[in-house]
């Protein structure tokens, strides 16, 4: 059976953690001088490593010999706490709405654990409880048994009630860096035997924006389109987003008037195996998104879905210079879209299109600036 990259690649020791080094160091410490708080409140996005911390943590104070602070894996109680819920419990608080849950145990949480020390209760996406469920946890909270723990793991803090998070240790987790994910793409397509080269380890990374989960999943997708080796034209051509880059780039070129730099971009595109009408149609929604963010301004950016920093980039593109080229772009691709789905040629009749973008563009602008000499020539 296929084993998701990220469930197969979960951290199981602290060491494993990856980008999450000064809460990894206090939890470590907290065992090692068996100083263990009742409740904890892991919060940050998705991705970060909330819940693998969680479950090293559970193990790791129950585990009889821990190793540097990790589970040892190989005591008894390391053993039964592996794959069983006995004195471990997840709660997942978004596929339920928790009340029963919560009230079942509020019932349960006085028994003492069956095998280690503590009675672990990690409950996940802890904002998404129901009021009556959060009053019910806040009173287990209020006197927690000896032998229990919380962990609340949450991507939205501003959630939780305050009676909540006065009574837990919180840990905020940081988005992992670029350089940690690169290596952790490295790390696992090696183990998978799978070749690669730096740009789409590079390309992978960014598009994790942050978040293991993320990273590994969209490696997941890249590794099942492009079998065994890795390219970035290959990773490109999976990731949608890293599209919008290229769009970007492209579409800076024909804004600047730089024709010959503009047919090497369509090349690289068109050399991956993507259509010429179908790029022709990318382009067109493009600079339509363009004409969206100069006309509208901020008020276009819950209309044009792309991500922060490739909204900044369109917001540089949409100026008033910009203005007539982004419209005759439009009105020029439009043009030749019958053209492009019949044509025996249709590389040729896109670049010649491309062309006449920035020919028809410069030539409308040297029109405008006589027009205001003219206007201002004294007369
Ligand atoms: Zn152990």
């Amino acid at each position: 059976m296929y084993l998701a990259l990220y469930r197969k690649y979960r951290p199981k020791i602290f060491d494993e953690v990856i980008g999450q080094d000064h809460i990894v160091k206090t939890l470590i410490n907290q065992i090692k001088l068996d100083k263990i708080s009742h409740a904890y409140l892991f919060t940050g996005s998705r991705g970060t490593g909330k819940t693998s911390t969680a479950k090293i943590f559970a193990r790791a104070i129950n585990c009889m010999d821990p190793v540097n602070g990790s589970p040892c894996g190989e005591c008894e109680v390391c053993k039964s706490l592996e794959g069983t819920n006995i004195d471990v419990l997840e709660i997942d608080a978004a596929s339920n709405n928790g009340v029963d849950e919560i009230r079942d145990l509020r019932e349960k949480v006085k028994y003492p654990p069956v095998v280690g020390k503590y009675k672990v209760y990690i409950i996940d996406e802890v904002h998404m409880l129901s009021s009556s469920a959060f009053n019910a946890l806040l009173k287990t909270l209020e006197e927690p048994p000896k032998h229990t723990v919380f962990i609340l793991a949450t991507t939205e803090v501003h959630k939780l009630p305050a009676t909540i998070l006065s009574r837990c240790l919180r840990f905020d987790y940081k988005l992992v860096s670029l350089d940690d994910l690169s290596s952790l793409l490295k790390r696992v397509l090696d183990s998978e035997n799978i070749k690669y080269d730096a740009q789409s380890i590079n390309t992978l990374a960014r598009a994790g924006e942050g978040s293991v989960r993320d990273t590994l999943s969209i490696a997941d997708r890249c590794v099942s389109f492009a079998g065994d080796t890795l390219t970035y034209e290959k990773v490109i051509s999976v990731l949608g987003i890293a599209e919008r880059e290229i769009l970007i780039n492209i579409t800076n070129k024909i804004l600047s008037k730089q024709t010959g730099e503009a047919l090497v971009e369509l090349d690289g595109v068109l050399s991956s195996g993507k259509s010429p009408l179908v790029f022709s149609n990318d382009l067109i929604a493009y600079f339509r998104d363009l004409l969206l963010v100069y006309t509208l301004g901020d008020k276009s950016r819950e209309i044009v879905v792309v991500k922060d920093d490739i909204y900044e980039s369109m917001k540089m593109q949409s100026t008033k210079e910009n203005y007539a080229v982004i419209v005759k772009a439009i009105e020029m691709l439009s043009g030749v879209e019958q053209e492009l789905r019949y044509s025996a040629q249709p590389r040729i009749v896109l670049e010649t299109a491309i062309i006449k973008i920035i020919n028809d563009s410069s030539l409308i602008e040297r029109i405008q600036k006589l027009e205001d000499e003219i206007k201002n020539f004294p007369s």
